[in-house]
């Protein structure tokens, strides 16, 4: 008998975190399904009368109280888990260029992309599976890459490349423990993030995100891809 996987998804009352949530359990995983409001209770209700595995627990990413909180809650419910996807995030700030940006928005930004998926792991890293078979997937953007930047969402693509270091930091940090680290691009999907005119249907971007997330342990580790497939940042 193979031990259930245990998976925390972040921002997954809505769009893509929701979707991978779903994607995960139908593939057998149990998913630990996680908000910063309420709402993903709701969502996890709704999986669960579908006969899927899934939990909720409340995680505001931004907030170190709430980290703790979910820590805890995991250490005493499932002591090790498999798989973490730091997909909540924010400020696709098409409206503002790095002359006229906000900067409560830049530090919110900082908070939920770049700092979040950094203290979740931090806080997580006790818990993941040493030896083989743990995996975090940092949710990305190629916005965030040396290559392919246009003006505007200065927020945005900075803290997403700044994402993307993380994501080799944590690698090389974890390396000893077999614990694959990646980031990945979902390509340009239809939530409410990415407008009505993305390319992607939801369950399409998902799938970059399943395949960090399912990666054999012999799989790469550190980089940045799309599809499957490194893209340069
Ligand atoms: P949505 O705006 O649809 O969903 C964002 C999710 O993040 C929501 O669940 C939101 O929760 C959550 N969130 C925001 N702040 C926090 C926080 N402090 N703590 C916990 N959750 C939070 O976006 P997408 O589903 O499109 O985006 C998911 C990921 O994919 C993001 O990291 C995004 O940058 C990335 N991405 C998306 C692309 C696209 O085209 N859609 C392209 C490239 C990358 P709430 O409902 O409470 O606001």
């Amino acid at each position: 008998l193979t031990p259930m996987k245990i998976a925390i998804v972040t921002g997954a009352n809505r769009g893509l975190g929701k979707e991978v949530a779903r994607q995960l359990a139908g593939r057998g995983y149990r998913v630990v399904l996680t908000s910063r409001s309420d709402a993903g209770r709701a969502v996890a209700d709704s999986f669960r009368q579908g006969g899927l595995d899934v939990d909720f627990h409340p995680l505001d990413v931004a907030d170190a109280n709430s980290i703790a909180n979910l820590t805890e809650y995991l250490r005493k419910q499932y002591g090790t888990i498999d798989v973490v996807v730091n997909n909540a995030g924010i400020h696709y700030d098409t409206f503002q260029n790095t002359m006229t940006a906000d900067f409560d928005i830049v530090e919110e930004a900082w908070r939920v992309n770049t700092l979040g998926p950094w203290r979740v792991s931090q806080a997580l890293y006790p818990l993941i599976r040493k030896g083989g078979g743990g995996r975090i997937v940092n949710v990305s953007s190629s916005s965030g890459s040396f290559v392919e930047s246009w003006p505007g969402t200065p927020a945005y693509a900075i803290t997403k490349a700044a994402l993307n270091m993380l994501t080799m930091k944590l690698a090389a940090d974890l390396e000893k423990d077999g614990i694959l680290v990646n980031s990945v691009c979902p390509g340009w999907v239809r939530t409410d993030m990415g407008g009505p005119d993305g390319t992607r249907s939801v369950s399409e971007g998902a799938e970059s995100i399943l395949w960090a997330a399912t990666l054999p342990d012999d799989g790469p580790s550190g980089g940045f891809f799309k599809d499957g497939e490194p893209v340069s940042w």
